[in-house]
């Protein structure tokens, strides 16, 4: 067995288009953007693609790393779903199909991302990520408090903040533990912080919706069979929504004023929006403006498939 097990340090912390009408004169009927783990990285990293993913809100194809760590979050949802002294490896394994075809059920463009010969070789991807899981975690000893809670608060009474929560677990003593399943490998130091970033935005929203802190924040890197864990201090996670608050206010200014400037970067090469990317040469279709504030938040374009940094 090769498992690692690190605790984080404590930090502060070709793409088709249809362009809309020019609304310039129209009240903006589209659903407000709300900020989660994945949108505020991308505001840090690039407002640009903030943009474009949140407020434009255009279309990413998934990608196929996308679809299975999808199907893999199925299968392990799944697998908590049956009682404690049947979740074992070889029923997990058998659980794949089953959840192969809920995630295909509403996308009709993921059977593209599968060979030819059909889901198999997908299958047996998605197996190999669960066995890995039993490298780290024995299902059959606990029994979860939720699996894939959406959670949703106002911070400040204001900002909207999202998220999808894997798992939360509460021990015999009350003490609450908040899991997150990665199908990639764990980061190295330099990407560290945004790992914590996430952590610390669960955490946050569970202090906020519940008025707990978590004793643990644990996420999975189920490629390398890496844990990382991370226990908060509520005078912590009480700077780190300070910093969220300023984050806010500094989208909802771009938002006001239309000015997301591109910010050239090492994950440029990953970005689907280059042909949109002044950086490479393209032009962002016309800004549509801020959507309107009663307008329902939503902070994901992509329905059913997890963007891919979070899975
Ligand atoms: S290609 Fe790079 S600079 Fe351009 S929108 Fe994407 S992330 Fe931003």
């Amino acid at each position: 067995m090769s498992v690692a097990a690190v605790t984080l340090r404590s930090m502060s912390v070709p793409v088709s288009v249809s362009l809309a009408a020019d609304t310039a004169d129209e009240p903006v009927r589209r659903s407000r953007p709300a900020l989660s783990p994945s949108r505020a990285a991308d505001f840090k990293q690039c407002p640009l693609k903030y943009r474009l993913r949140a407020v434009d809100r255009i279309p990413e194809p998934p990608s196929r790393a996308a679809v299975r760590g999808t199907v893999v979050h199925a299968v392990l949802e799944d697998l908590f779903g049956l009682p404690a002294a049947d979740r074992h490896p070889q029923r997990a394994a058998e659980l794949v199909p089953g959840a192969w075809d809920r995630v295909r059920a509403d996308r009709d463009d993921i059977d593209q991302l599968v060979a030819a010969g059909g889901p198999e070789a997908l299958f047996e991807e998605v197996r190999r990520l669960v066995e890995s899981y039993y490298e780290l975690e024995d299902p059959t000893r606990f029994e979860p408090h939720a699996l894939e809670e959406r959670v949703e608060v106002d911070l400040a009474g204001e900002i909207p903040l999202r998220g999808f929560v894997d798992r939360i677990d509460v021990a015999p003593n009350g003490l609450l533990r908040v899991v997150d399943y990665k199908t990639g490998r764990a980061p190295g130091p330099l990407h560290e912080a945004r790992a914590l970033f996430q952590l610390k935005f669960y955490a946050l929203m569970i202090l906020r919706t519940r008025d707990i802190v978590p004793a643990q924040l644990r996420l999975i890197y189920l490629a390398d069979k890496v844990l990382l864990t991370y226990a908060p201090d509520r005078e912590e996670l009480e700077r780190f929504e300070r910093i969220l608050i300023a984050l806010w206010q500094a989208i909802l200014e771009a938002g006001r004023t239309g000015d997301f400037p591109p910010n050239r970067n090492a994950m440029c090469r990953f970005c689907d929006f280059q042909s949109l990317c002044p950086e490479f040469g393209g032009t962002p279709p016309p800004y549509p403006g801020w959507p309107q504030q009663d307008s329902a938040p939503v902070e994901l374009g992509l329905p059913d498939v997890r963007p891919p940094e979070d899975v």
